[in-house]
Formats: C-alpha cells, sequence, structure tokens
C-alpha cells in the first residue's frame, strides 16, 4: 500500500471492509463506510480551500466524519471545547475565523451566539454546492491549526499542515508497532493534538480500529477495552491514575499503555504496570510538534519486566525526531539540563500572527524551543524537570517540580495526587509549596509528609507548606497540571 501524502487519502488507503471506528454501544463502521461518510459530508459543507471550519463538537462519529471531510476539502480544521463559556468561544472564534461553526443539535439555543459567529452562521445555512474539481491539497496545505493549551501564557494559535500530522502519526505507528491488529481505546478529547494524533490517525494510518465509547467513564472503561478487543490506551496521567483504581475484568489482551501529556511519576508507572502486567510507556509531545517528539521505546513482545528499556521518570528516545539540549543558542554538554529543543518535519512553520513568540521559539539551525528544560543521558534519554517558567528558582537554587511532585507521590500509597509550585518569599525570591490530594480514609498530616520527602529530597527542596485539597487538584480543560494556577491560588495569600 502506498503511503498517504494528505489526510485526504489516508482512510482510502486501507481495505474498505476493514473495520475502523468501533463504537461500543452502535453499528461499527468499515473504512470503506468512512470513506463514503466523508466524502457525501465534504460535498454537503462545501467549504472552499483554505478557509476554516470551527467544530465545537464531543468526541463522536461526527467530529470524525467532519475531520476528514474538511481535510479532503483542503480547509482547515480548528477543533474547539464544546464546553467553552460564551467568552472562550469569543476569543477563539475570533482567533481562528471560520466560515463555518459546526456545533450539536440543539446548542444554538442553549448558547446566545457571540457576535463574531453570526457570519458563520449564515454561511452554514446556505445551499451545498457539489465538488466538482478536487481541490489541489498538498502535503504543505494547512489541515488543522489548534492552540496550545494556555498552561504557560495565553494561548498560541498553531498551524500544522497534513505533511505535519501524517509524519508524526508514522512515529507513532513505528513507535508502537501499530499494525491492523491493533485496537485503541479512544479516551482523550478530539480537541486537543493528542486524542486526534494518537487517538485517530496514528491508528488508522496503521489499519487499525479506534474503538470510541460514547463517554469516558472509568468504571466501564475496561470491561468496554475488553468486550470491543482492543489493544492499547493512551493518555493523560490524571486519567491513567483513575483507570489505575478503576474494576478490570481479568484476561485482557492488551499490549502497552502510552501515558502523554503531562509528567508520569515512577509510583504511578509502577503501580500501573504492576496491576496489568504490560510495559507503560511515557511519551513526551506538544500542540507544536503535531503531538509525540520522543517515547520510551516498545519492549520486544513476550520479553520479561526485567528486559523492559523503559526508564520510569525519562520521556524516553527521540522517535523520528532530533532532540538537542542548549544553553541560550549554544548546544549544552551531554548531561547539563538546559532547553530541550527539537527538530522534525512535523514540526509547525510558526505561530499564526505572534512574530515574537516566533522569533523566540526558531534557533537558525531550525531547531525549535519547546520551553521545556531537561537533560539527556548518554542512551539517548531525555529527562524533563520542568517548564522553563515553572522552575523554582529559591535563592538561586534550581528546583524541579517534576522531581518534587514524583517524591510525594512515591512517599506514600495514601497521596493520589501532587503538584509543586513556586510562591513568591520575601526573603529567598521563590518557595517551594505543593497541593496533595489523600485517598479517602487515610490519614497524613504536614509534618509527617515533609518528614517522608525529606528522605529523597534535599531539605531545600522540601515544600515548606503542603495543601490538602479535596477531591482533585484543578486542571485544565485538556487534563494538565496548571501550577501558575495554584501559585495564584496559593501564593497570593502570603505576600
Ligand atoms: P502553552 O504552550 O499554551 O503554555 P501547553 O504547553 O500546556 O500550553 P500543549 O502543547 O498542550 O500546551 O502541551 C505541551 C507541553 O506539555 C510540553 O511543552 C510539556 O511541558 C508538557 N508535556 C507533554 N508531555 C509531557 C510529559 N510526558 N512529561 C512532562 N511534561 C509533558
Ligand atoms: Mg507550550
Amino acid at each position: 500500500l502506498l503511503s498517504p501524502s494528505v489526510l485526504g487519502d489516508l482512510l482510502a488507503s486501507q481495505p474498505e471492509t476493514a473495520p475502523a471506528l468501533i463504537l461500543p454501544s452502535s453499528v461499527s463502521l468499515s473504512y470503506g463506510q468512512l470513506v463514503s461518510h466523508v466524502q457525501s459530508l465534504a460535498q454537503e459543507l462545501a467549504v472552499p480551500f483554505g478557509q476554516s471550519v470551527a467544530l465545537a463538537l464531543p468526541n463522536s462519529v461526527e467530529l470524525v466524519l467532519a475531520f476528514f471531510a474538511v481535510a479532503t476539502l483542503g480547509a482547515i480544521n480548528c477543533p474547539l471545547n464544546p464546553g467553552y463559556t460564551q467568552t472562550e468561544f469569543e476569543f477563539y472564534l475570533k482567533d481562528t475565523n471560520p466560515a463555518l461553526l459546526l456545533v450539536p443539535q440543539g446548542f444554538m439555543s442553549a448558547h446566545p451566539p457571540p457576535a463574531c459567529i453570526s457570519a458563520a452562521h449564515k454561511c452554514a445555512s446556505a445551499p451545498p454546492r457539489l465538488l466538482s474539481v478536487r481541490p489541489k491539497v498538498s502535503p504543505d496545505s494547512v489541515a488543522l491549526v489548534l492552540h496550545t493549551s494556555g498552561t504557560t501564557g495565553r494561548p498560541k494559535a498553531v498551524p500544522l499542515t497534513h505533511g505535519n500530522l501524517l509524519a508524526t502519526a508514522r512515529n507513532i505507528v513505528n513507535t508502537y508497532a501499530l499494525s491492523p491488529a491493533d485496537n485503541t481505546y479512544l479516551v482523550q478529547v478530539l480537541f486537543h493534538i493528542h486524542g486526534i494524533v494518537a487517538g485517530v490517525l496514528a491508528p488508522f494510518l496503521s489499519g487499525g480500529r479506534v474503538t470510541l465509547p460514547h463517554k469516558f467513564d472509568p468504571s466501564k472503561t475496561w470491561s468496554e477495552f475488553q468486550r470491543c478487543d482492543c489493544t492499547w490506551i493512551t493518555a493523560v496521567p490524571s486519567i491513567l491514575q483513575m483507570l489505575l483504581r478503576a474494576p478490570a475484568p481479568d484476561g485482557l489482551r492488551m499490549r502497552f499503555i502510552r501515558s502523554c501529556s503531562s509528567p508520569l511519576s515512577p509510583s504511578t508507572l509502577e503501580q500501573l504496570e504492576t496491576r496489568f502486567g504490560v510495559p507503560v510507556l511515557e511519551a513526551y509531545a506538544m500542540t507544536e510538534a503535531a503531538h509525540q517528539m520522543t517515547s520510551n521505546p516498545l519492549p520486544p513482545p513476550n520479553a520479561p519486566r526485567s528486559a523492559w528499556k523503559r526508564k520510569p521518570g525519562s520521556v524516553g528516545i527521540a522517535q523520528g525526531t532530533e532532540i538537542a539540549i542548549y544553553t541560550g543558542s549554544t548546544p549544552a554538554p551531554l548531561g547539563e539540563h538546559g532547553d530541550v529543543c527539537v527538530k522534525s518535519s512535523s514540526v509547525t512553520k510558526g505561530y499564526i500572527n505572534n512574530p515574537t513568540a516566533n522569533k523566540d521559539a526558531f534557533l537558525p539551525n531550525g531547531f525549535f524551543r519547546t520551553g521545556d528544560r531537561g537533560f539527556l543521558d548518554n542512551n539517548g534519554f531525555l529527562t524533563l524537570v520542568g517548564r522553563n517558567s515553572e522552575i523554582i528558582n529559591r535563592g538561586g537554587e534550581k528546583i524541579s517540580p517534576i522531581e518534587v511532585d514524583a517524591a510525594l507521590l512515591g512517599c506514600s500509597p495514601a497521596i493520589r495526587e501532587a503538584v509543586a509550585f513556586a510562591v513568591p518569599d520575601a526573603l529567598m525570591g521563590q518557595e517551594v509549596e505543593a497541593a496533595v490530594v489523600v485517598a479517602d480514609g487515610e490519614k497524613l498530616n504536614e509534618v509527617t509528609l515533609q518528614g517522608l520527602v525529606g528522605r529523597v529530597l534535599a531539605d531545600f527542596k522540601v515544600p515548606k507548606r503542603i495543601h490538602f485539597v479535596e477531591g482533585a487538584i484543578p486542571k485544565g480543560p485538556t487534563g494538565k497540571i496548571q501550577r501558575k494556577n495554584l501559585t495564584e491560588l496559593f501564593g497570593r495569600k502570603l505576600v
């Protein structure tokens, strides 16, 4: 089979009768059926080449079909979180300027349309035109515009081409040896690059199946996973934490678990591997690189756990990309901490309407600054110590918040979540604090916990205050830890 160079050819490059999209409580769709639904939807949408289509849809068959229909037209997908507030919709719609907005039925009556979408609404009610000529879509045509998660600042608009997306999808297929025998259970949202690329594009590129649950429900995930014959799952660590404690039937035919998009602590990795008996492979990704940059390697089938080459606490090795550590614009010596940079055919050409960010992001030799700090070992394994803006600077001493999180999570099985962050301090400039969630019914106080982490962390890294949070630590819509929010929440009280 020829490898597709544009997304419009992706589905058609698979055998027509092969199952593609598995719907646990409905009829599943083959590749051939997907192709014909995508074709008719594309004809109905008839959006001109290069125009944007905002997709404010929950994970659904409709969203998958719309994504491929828009890409087939050479138009640009702009997936938006359907849960956004009016103000958020206004920001994203203004920034993406869509010709068309797709929403679930009944959505408009519940949401008074923001001023900026009246044009989009008009366009949607125009009569459909038939496509007579196939638009000239090339690997360099933009297929997707996504905003970064906004973890460190205002979200930035990232254009990704057909070529960028297929490059990263191919890297993922190679990393995990995905094949037509595989079936992924999709829990990640499709308005974030993780779900789109690892959850849909890579599985379809390998000719495998994607199981699309009606709704993510950890209490049903593993039974549905087994009933639909799934073989792997990819998710953010907070979802994996929930799945770690969820009921599961015996005899899952799982090959591996992939964790990505936020730090996975070695203790969570260890608990997942012990419970499920499969390798847990942490990967590192960002919107600007069309998702994956590195991953821990997949062990050969049936290799014993002692032979698994994944490195807990590390995000693994470059996978079809180049990774380098820089200090300013000079490469750092091996093992030294510095700015993590990436070069890959999956990396965006640059942010939209943001010359300042673009100037800061690209080195003259084409490497892209991720904004993360980390170091490489002599086997090429990358360890992240935190985002540049989140490294805690305590009187000149740099502290990795990821290291503090991992120490807290590892010091007692009663700790469900732990997030370290900087707070302003009159003497030190910044001081370390942390928020933790303790399992129901477990008792742990600040002093005990400080004592426990003090066994693995030097004194200056031990959080000066530990805040006990009920339920869950607030995260962003894509499941990411937002340390700056915790600084705001707890740090302000101090000064
Ligand atoms: P913004 O750029 O707007 O601040 P964001 O960086 O969170 O938001 P994304 O593109 O969704 O937006 O996330 C990419 C970032 O996620 C990476 O730069 C890195 O900081 C973090 N990340 C991804 N995978 C991992 C991982 N395995 N471990 C630690 N951090 C990770
Ligand atoms: Mg970022």
